[in-house]
């Protein structure tokens, strides 16, 4: 199916060729009709399936509609978990709307900088907000914005953005839009937090599932190398070598790693950068820019840092500490295979991490192939996993320290079970 049949207008249909998409993506063929007749959607989409065109380009083509104002009302509130996905998704509006007759005016804003330049740019209005959640509410709180006539809300990453702790900061900016308005909700993975959101905020919602066997899905292979936790470096760096790795991803649990890791980089002779959460705005956007630019060949990330960014043509991406969950996985390793490229996810995993590795596997229902690498044998032998160690990776897998606890409850429920008592107490 071309764009043209999905309804979209020239200058639109113009802008979509000049990023030399062909033809649109399974997400993009479903929702781009939907969203022009003014539905809600449930887009429940990996990384990489083009879903923000899927939304920027039909929610674009309805601002034409609206009439011209002064100052301008916001009409479209866009919210993304970080800032890097908010500057990239307000960056793919500003390529779409290129063309429109009517030019949209698109207020990018999110914490971690300055609040002034966003208040004046603020001013006279804007059409669309792109926004992390936190800034935004600091801007309403300041007057700057007001977004009480926004007839669209768009909850990009929803799952991010639970996962992040913003869903107090969600349920204020609900209270502010008006309640007639149509709602886009897109997420990689679709746990019980983000059910509930979707179900308290969509009305009959078009609902997009793009599979994993999906034909545009992401290209990907995946698979776990076997390793002693103090030689994963040397393996990565003859990996990068090996493979001839232009560039590459590569996922490490903190920011003392991030760094640790880049600086060991560095010192044999290879283009790294850490990326985490604790850099400057600054040297983040620069770091990026240079990455996507490929002035730089290995950016060493932490989770909250990385998600959301896209980045084209990234032949690789390493896990070089195991993601904490499954859906840190699956955001993880789509940072590769994006737009119908191929692309390879390793997971470096160790005698002490196998077990996390293979809870991770079960809850994906998926088989990594494992391999070993000619030199880099692992020494360390496996240990039978107690059975203290699984139930606590477990819970890490649950969602670790920001994720459910045991209730009180359950604590009482276990006790009542272990003492022979079968009866839960009520
Ligand atoms: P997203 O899932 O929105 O982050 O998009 C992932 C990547 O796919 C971005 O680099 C887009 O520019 C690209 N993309 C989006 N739609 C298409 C399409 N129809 N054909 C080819 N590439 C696309």
């Amino acid at each position: 199916m071309p764009f043209s049949s999905l309804g979209l207008i020239p200058p639109l249909l113009r802008a979509v060729s000049e990023k030399s998409y062909t033809a649109p993506t399974a997400i993009q063929s479903a929702a781009i009709p939907a969203i022009l007749r003014g539905e809600d959607v449930l887009g429940l989409a990996q990384t990489g399936s083009g879903k923000t065109a899927a939304f920027a380009l039909p929610l674009l083509q309805l601002l034409q509609q609206a009439p011209n104002e002064k100052p301008k009302p916001v009409r479209i509130v866009i919210l993304a978990p970080t800032r890097e996905l908010a500057a990239q998704t307000g960056a793919s509006l500003r390529a779409y709307a290129q063309h429109l007759p009517q030019q949209p005016k698109i207020a990018i804003v999110f914490g971690g900088v300055s609040i002034n330049p966003q208040m004046l740019h603020l001013r006279g209005g804007a059409d669309i907000v792109v926004a992390t959640p936190g800034r935004l509410l600091d801007l309403i709180d300041h007057n700057a914005v007001n977004i009480s006539r926004a007839s669209t809300l768009v909850l990009d990453e929803a799952d991010r953005l639970l996962d992040l702790g913003f869903a107090e900061e969600i349920k204020r900016i609900l209270a502010l839009l008006p309640a007639q308005r149509q709602n886009l909700f897109f997420s990689a993975t679709f746990p019980p937090a983000v059910d509930a959101l979707a179900a308290a905020l969509l009305q009959q919602p078009l609902r997009i599932e793009v599979e994993a066997t999906d034909a545009g899905k992401p290209d990907i292979a995946q698979t776990a190398i076997a390793v002693d936790e103090g030689r994963r470096t040397q393996l990565l760096r003859h990996l990068i070598q090996q493979q001839q790795w232009s560039r590459v991803m590569v996922f490490v649990a903190t920011k003392y790693a991030a760094g640790h890791v880049a600086d060991k980089l560095r010192r044999n002779g290879i283009h790294a950068e850490a990326f985490h959460g604790e850099l400057s705005q600054g040297k983040r956007t620069q770091v990026l820019a240079d990455f996507k630019a490929a002035r730089l060949q290995v950016l060493v990330a932490t989770d909250v840092a990385a998600r959301g960014i896209d980045i084209a043509q990234l032949p690789a991406v390493v896990n070089y500490d195991l993601p904490r969950s499954v859906s840190d996985y699956t955001h993880r390793i789509g940072r590769t295979g994006r737009a119908g490229q191929s692309g390879a996810a390793v997971s470096f995993y160790s005698a002490a991490t196998e077990a996390h590795l293979r809870l991770i596997e079960n809850r994906l229902q998926l088989k990594l192939p494992r391999e070993q690498v000619p030199g880099f044998e692992p020494a360390e032998k496996q240990q039978a996993m107690t059975e203290e160690a699984a139930a606590l990776a477990t819970e890490q897998l649950n969602g670790g320290i920001k994720g459910k606890r045991k209730s009180k409850k359950d604590k009482l429920r276990e006790a009542a079970a272990k003492s022979g008592d079968g009866t839960p107490p009520q």
